[in-house]
């Protein structure tokens, strides 16, 4: 359920119109970057987080709506960036010299670049924001990124706060609005805030590398080939340890010979890693049994109920029945912590109700 509260969550403003700088802030608006973009990709994410993992569950809702927080931002703030262009062409049949609608100071031939180049807000929205990014191009669901894989999911979150945050950076120098700087400060901050965020939340999944339950071919996680001729670059990821799985990186000076050799890899064998075909296969299936039971033991097949009953919004203090959402609610409030667990037992009675509360109010804005 969504509540709308009419107040922004920063309070955007403007100096005076500037219809240049608002056809940029159109990328956060609805390009592939932006605002909506990142609002719906966590809100997809949420859908299959929520049993298994409320905990997520919960921090992917908040941004999200956080995020839809910050699209009625950047929205209201190419509202007011327009300034009277709407309500300029309405006065259609008094003929008026639109070209001079805006500051009064614009010159005429400036104008005309401004609709020749912004032509959705002279010609589409009369000055109103459009799910367009600022070329004029179509939002599109091709900018989502879901998996219904945390371990994916929260990368690609990382990612989509760290391109959200230089976009507002690329775009501050383009304007001198104090007002409008001070908003996109704020919106760039809140992206740096997230990708910490996300990645405490990736932190919080052991293991979560290799993203996925299907550990890598020990004879290729850590040759690296030198393909291309000149100066051969060496740094820590060529050289040393690899990151993540801690192997010695393998470095082929020589693809060419290297493939010829190795007839084209079939005869490679395992180097730098103490891994072997069978521990790598030992630990692909422990931990796909790890997560698949965890699921399991939280998702009901059969009757569900998304809502949980001890919920803020339950009819009831006593509604609880012994349903397999009223189950799947008391170990949600047993078990705060995230996939590491695995299969722990759940011991809790039914009418234990630990009510997760403090999140739901609807806020101080409201009264
Ligand atoms: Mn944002
Ligand atoms: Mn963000």
């Amino acid at each position: 359920m969504f509540y709308h509260v009419k107040e922004l969550q920063f309070n955007a403003r403007v100096s005076k119109p500037d219809p240049r700088f608002a056809t940029l802030l159109l990328e956060q608006f609805g390009g592939a970057n932006g605002e909506l973009k990142a609002a719906l990709q966590y809100f997809t994410q949420a859908f299959a987080a929520r049993q298994p993992y409320p905990e997520k569950y919960d921090l992917l809702m908040d941004i999200a709506t956080e995020e839809f927080s910050h699209l009625e931002i950047v929205g209201a703030t190419i509202q007011m960036l327009l300034g009277g262009i709407n309500g300029q062409l309405k006065d259609v049949a008094d003929q008026s010299e639109i070209m001079q609608l805006l500051s009064g100071q614009e010159s005429k031939e400036h104008m005309i670049h401004q609709a020749m180049v912004n032509p959705q807000f002279f010609a589409l929205t009369g000055g109103g924001p459009r799910f367009t990014d600022s070329q004029g191009n179509p939002f599109t669901a091709a900018y989502l990124n879901a998996n219904a894989d945390l371990t994916v999911d929260l990368r690609s979150n990382i990612a989509a706060e760290s391109r959200a945050k230089i976009v507002y950076e690329y775009l501050l120098p383009f304007t001198d609005d104090p007002y409008v700087k001070e908003t996109l400060r704020f919106l760039m901050t809140r992206e740096v805030a997230h990708f910490q965020m996300f990645e405490a939340a990736l932190d919080t999944i052991q293991p979560n590398f290799p993203p996925g339950i299907l550990q890598g071919d020990p004879r290729h996680s850590n040759t690296y080939y030198n393909m291309s001729n000149g100066s051969q670059v060496r740094g820590p990821w060529n050289e040393g340890q690899s990151p993540e799985l801690g192997e010695t990186w393998q470095y082929v000076a020589d693809p060419l010979q290297y493939i010829v050799d190795t007839d084209a890899l079939a005869t490679k064998g395992i180097e730098g890693t103490d891994r072997t075909q069978e521990s790598v296969k030992a630990q692909s299936e422990a931990l796909g049994k790890e997560r698949s039971s965890h699921i399991n033991s939280r998702v009901p097949t059969g009757e569900n109920q998304w809502n949980q009953t001890s919920g803020p919004l339950a009819s009831s203090a006593g509604a609880s029945h012994d349903s397999a959402a009223g189950r799947e609610a008391n170990r949600q409030n047993s078990d705060g912590q995230g996939l590491a667990d695995g299969s722990q037992p759940q011991t809790s009675g039914l009418g234990q109700h630990n009510e997760p509360t403090a999140h739901h109010s609807p806020g101080p804005l409201n009264s």
